[in-house]
Formats: structure tokens, sequence, C-alpha cells
């Protein structure tokens, strides 16, 4: 395993077996994981030949900025980040009033085949280790400190390219080392997973002893229609995924949010919100309405302002807590994965000429 993704006592112990004192591993988890740090040659309190031999035995992961992109009222900005392979992950940085906001990928791009969603026109690459996970969140937080000292990453979000809960060990041991009292030390409790709900997966979670937030990409008020955009939905029934919910719910309780997109014409008619209200009213739970990110690769059109509202005030009157997500940084392709799409399609079109 890369050092990066070490925790703290899995670090002593690679310390000690190559003979160093113990207080190394504190220092090295120190620059590693509160500072951010991305080379060994930061660590100014380690001698420079432990320097040099750290470097060459337990290479650091590499996040190299490739692209960078600005929302024109500047609250939203995406990165492209190169890893050491050479293989590209895309993460988006938030600016809200409360504070800001990161959200990473989990896997060099997807296998889960949702339809409307840019990041799995490719397949998956590979799972990211929880230090190329972590080391999305410690880039962006270093640009923040370097703005202001004063500031940092609030909030997480595991919402960029990849089903996080496909990569279920490295995603777990993320949330760990981020939330750590001597890592960025970021409570759990400001970090959102969201998966397209892989049933099993979602039980493991939950007795993880976590205080995550699970976000569920529900999308649909009946398996016919999820069936018809996201391929999950033939592995796993929404009562199956609601089951599971309930469960999470009761185990850790935090109130599980849901995420749906709004397809004019496939996912927004009147009936399949008072569907969905019979699905979660009385659930302790959230709705997130988001008119779909056009991706030009596939035909699905968002429904209007209108239909948002209409939507929400049907759910509303059944009591499900629902609001409507601000569209994001549409001007800069945010739609997941189209940053990352467009670039690969840039450089094979180079290649190919
Ligand atoms: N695989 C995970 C996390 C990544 S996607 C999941 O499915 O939840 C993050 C969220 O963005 C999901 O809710 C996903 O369904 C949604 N999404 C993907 N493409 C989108 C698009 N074009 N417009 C709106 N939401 C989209």
């Amino acid at each position: 395993m890369d050092i990066g993704s070490m925790y703290e006592y899995e670090l002593e112990s690679l310390v000690r077996d190559a003979g160093l004192p113990k207080f190394r591993a504190a220092q090295i988890y120190s620059w590693i994981h509160e500072k951010g740090v991305s080379g060994y040659e930061e660590m100014t309190n380690l001698p420079k030949t432990m320097r040099e031999m750290l470097a060459e035995a337990w290479p650091l992961p590499e996040l190299t900025p490739v692209r960078t992109l600005s929302s024109k009222d500047g609250d939203t900005t995406k990165y492209l980040f190169r890893l050491a392979d050479g293989n590209v992950i895309e993460c988006v940085r938030m600016e809200y009033h409360h504070g800001t906001s990161v959200c990473i990928s989990s896997q060099v791009g997807c296998r889960m085949g949702c339809r409307f969603c840019a990041s799995t026109l490719l397949g998956l690459s590979r799972n990211l280790t929880a230090s190329e996970m972590l080391g999305q969140v410690y880039q962006i937080n270093r640009m923040i400190q370097a703005e202001d000292p004063e500031k940092r990453v609030s909030n997480v979000v595991v919402m960029g390219t990849g089903e996080p809960l496909d990569n279920y060990d490295n995603l777990v041991r993320f949330v760990r080392i981020l939330s750590s009292e001597k890592g960025l030390n970021i409570s759990q409790r400001n970090i959102t997973v969201s998966t397209c709900g892989l049933v099993p997966q979602i039980a493991r979670l939950r007795d993880e002893n976590l205080q995550i937030t699970l976000a569920i990409s529900l999308h649909a008020a009946d398996d016919e229609t999820r069936r018809r955009i996201m391929p999950v939905a033939n592995r796993y029934t929404i009562a199956e995924i609601l089951d599971a919910c309930d469960s999470y719910f009761a185990v850790t309780g935090r109130r599980i949010s849901f995420e749906y997109s709004l397809i004019e014409g496939e996912n927004d008619s009147p009936e399949t919100a008072e569907k969905l209200a019979g699905l979660l009213a009385g659930k302790n739970c959230h709705v997130n309405l988001i008119p779909v990110n056009p991706v030009k690769e596939r035909g699905y059109r968002h429904t209007g302002e209108a239909g948002v509202r209409a939507f929400q005030k049907r759910l509303m009157d059944h009591g499900v807590t629902c609001t409507i997500r601000r569209q994001m940084g549409a001007d800069i392709d945010a739609a997941c994965g189209q940053l990352r799409k467009d670039y690969i399609d840039e450089v094979s079109e180079g290649v190919n000429t």
C-alpha cells in the first residue's frame, strides 16, 4: 500500500520496520495529512538523507493540475489532475456562504452506466487509492490557504466521477483519514458519500460506525423508469434500497439525502412526484432536486424551472423536505465527468492527427 493511504498505526509499523524512531511516523503523518504537502522536500523537520530515502522507497501520490476552469461568477472551479500513471481525474471546488465544499472523484471513470452521466461514457479504468482521493482535498485546501490562511475546506462530497461504494475499502480509509484528528480533521458530519444504491455496501457502511451523510441517487419513483436510466436498477429495486436506507438511519441516526435529477418527459411528471412522495413521506430524509445537466453525448433535456418548482411543491405538500439544488457551474460543463471526457477526446484527437 502507498504511504499516503496508511493509517497512523500502519505508518508507525512501516517506520519501525525501517529502523526509524517512532516519532518520525507522527511527523510524516502530519506533513501528508494535516499540512497536505505533495513532496518529501517540504518535510523540513526530517533530515535530508531521510527525505531522499523516503522519496525513493515510498513515493507520495502525484496529482498534477493540468487544467482549471472557473465559472463566470467565480463560485465554482473545476480542476483536472493528472495521476502518476497518466490518468486524469476531475474535482470541483464550490464556494458557498457557509464555506468551501470540495467534490472529489472516487474512481477513474465509472462502470455504473447511468444514462445521463458523462463519467460513465468511457467505462471504468481503475479505482482511486485513498491517497489519490485525499490528495484532491489537500491540493484544494492548500490553494484556499494560500489565498487566506484562516480559511480551509469545510465540506467534502464524494460526488465526482466514480461510484464510491464500488471502491469500498479505499473509500472508508479515505473518510477515516480525512476526519482523523491528526489529519485535516474534517468532521464526518461534513462528509457526504453519494451512491447509485449498492445495497450490500450500504449495509456494510451502516456498521462502520461513521457519522457521514449518505446520499442516494434515486432519480426515479418506480423500478421500470429507474431501469431505463440507471442499469444498476436491474440489480437492486427501489424497495431494497429504501429498506437499506431505513436500516442505515436506524443504526447511525444520520438523515438520508436523496438526489433526484429531473429529466424532461422521463421522471418529472406530477404522477411521478406523487409516487415519490408516497415512497418517502414520513421518512427522516431530504430530497435534492437537480435539473439534469445536459450531456452532449446524451439526448436528455432538463425540466424547466416551473416544472421543477411544481415537482418540489408536490413533495412538500406531503411533508417531504426538499430543496432545489442551485445549478452551479453550468457554464463550465460541471456535469459529472464532462471536463475529463472533453480533455481525453482532445488529447486522443491530437494523437490521431
Ligand atoms: N456514483 C455516485 C456518485 C457520483 S455522481 C452516485 O451515483 O451517486 C453524483 C451525482 O450526480 C449523482 O446523483 C448522479 O446521479 C448525478 N449526475 C450525474 N450526471 C448528472 C447530470 N448530467 N445531471 C445531473 N446530475 C447528474
